[in-house]
């Protein structure tokens, strides 16, 4: 760890030390998928080193464009195949570690082997003893070891596309998984799931929809999850014709499948509401960020004055955008999730300017966002640490803020906000 912290940043991470905390955002699964697998070095660079990794060329002969999602990445994933020796398989790695490590994702990595596996740096000569560390301490328990006794997280919500995920995991659920109709056989199955007979139209399957948020919220979900893009106002005419031309087995064009879904995600934020769910809502970063871009928020949340939106990222890179709405809408929170490891800088540069902007209990500080790598939630942490304790300990120095006022709002960011804004945590938690 960095040994030049000012006195001021040194006692605010003492201070941030001993939080406990909630953990606002991760697409961890149930543990047992996770110790099911073989672990190795390349654990640390699975789910966001990806994306540096191709930006820096890795698979550039399978680009096709922006969808980030849809690229199919051989020589990625051939890093993860067990059946190839390690060494052959550093071997292909290493000269695209030599372009990413300076980066943000890279640091949580050197950060986690560093913290968690007692190696001091990941190159040729460590990468076989760091293998066998991650092997060693893959075992049941380990999402206890790295989440509880490492980084004190009380609760780390989590979305992974199911609902078992099993303490301290709490589940929010993909919104999409209810308002993107593709097809009769989807609908089928969820109205299945729910003792609910096939709906006939647009009307019953709003009813299937709500006994789905009804028993998931029944289950412990605490919020579902959206993006922030356009959706055009509710059309029931338009969405209903939409809805018969799915059920008849129709691939639905672009528009029906617009208005279908825009006409879902109105009611789904709306039924947010009315379970006292959160309305998590991603924006930025991915493939054609204008699509996804915080500033949709202006139209979305005060249509629907009564949900609350958790706006995730810090909407980076419209870091100024995000920080505005928030200012304006009583709605919309600032959730830091993600973005010390997408950027440092800009989260310290964001966290200095929401400062200023936005009432203190309106922010989230922290969610590390991994899946697979569940060890990297503490090199994230650490990160996230070091960005509050620069920020805050530069306003203490120039006398702009107490140390006693500084661990206050540190205490709301960390654990209280989150406790407030996703109040069947507290239930949950039997507070
Ligand atoms: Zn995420």
């Amino acid at each position: 760890m960095p040994t030049h912290e000012t006195l001021s940043e040194r006692r605010l991470l003492e201070f941030m030390g001993g939080l406990d905390i909630i953990d606002c955002h991760e697409h961890l699964p149930p543990e047992a998928v996770r110790t099911s697998q073989p672990q190795d070095v390349f654990t640390l660079f699975s789910h966001y080193c990806r994306h540096d990794l191709f930006a820096a060329g890795m698979d550039r002969d399978t680009y096709c464009g922006l969808n980030v999602w849809g690229v199919s990445r051989p020589t990625y994933e051939s890093l993860f195949d067990p059946a190839l020796p390690l060494e052959q398989r550093w071997a292909v790695f290493q000269p695209w570690w030599e372009a990413i490590r300076h980066g943000s994702y890279a640091r949580a990595a050197i950060l986690t082997a560093k913290l968690v596996y007692c190696v001091d740096r990941i190159d040729d000569t460590t990468y076989h003893e760091l293998s066998e560390r991650i092997a060693a301490e893959n075992t049941p328990g380990i999402y206890a070891r790295m989440l509880g006794e490492r980084c004190r997280i009380l609760v780390a919500l989590t979305q992974c596309g199911r609902m078992d995920v099993g303490s301290p995991l709490v589940p929010i659920m993909p919104a999409g998984m209810l308002a993107d109709v593709g097809h009769r056989d989807a609908v089928e199955r969820l109205a299945a799931g729910v003792g609910a007979a096939t709906p006939a139209d647009l009307e019953g399957y709003l009813a299937v929809v709500r006994q789905q948020v009804a028993a998931w919220t029944t289950a412990g979900m605490v919020g579902l999850k959206f993006m922030s893009r356009h959706y055009a106002s509710p059309d029931p005419k338009a969405a209903a014709a939409a809805f018969r031309q799915a059920m008849d087995g129709h691939a639905l064009p672009p528009e029906a499948q617009h208005v279908l879904q825009s006409h879902l995600t109105h009611a789904l934020l709306d039924l947010c509401a009315e379970f006292d769910l959160v309305a998590a809502v991603h924006a930025g970063i991915w493939g054609d960020f204008r699509d996804i871009d915080c500033t949709h928020m202006l139209t979305l949340a005060p249509a629907h004055p009564q949900t609350d939106f958790d706006l995730y990222h810090l909407g980076m890179p419209s870091v100024r955008e995000a920080i505005v709405v928030a200012k304006n809408l009583p709605n919309v929170w600032l959730n830091l999730c993600w973005t010390h490891i997408i950027s440092q800088v800009q989260s310290r540069s964001g966290i200095d300017e929401l400062l200023d902007q936005v009432p203190v209990t309106k922010v989230l500080a922290f969610g590390g966002d991994y899946g697979r790598p569940v060890e990297k939630v503490v090199g994230h942490l650490a990160m996230a640490r070091e960005d509050y304790a620069r920020v805050f300990g530069e306003r203490i120095d120039r006398g702009l803020l107490g140390l006693s006022d500084a661990k206050d709002i540190l205490k709301l960011w960390f654990r209280d906000n989150p406790l407030r804004l996703y109040r069947r945590l507290q239930v949950l938690q039997g507070k």
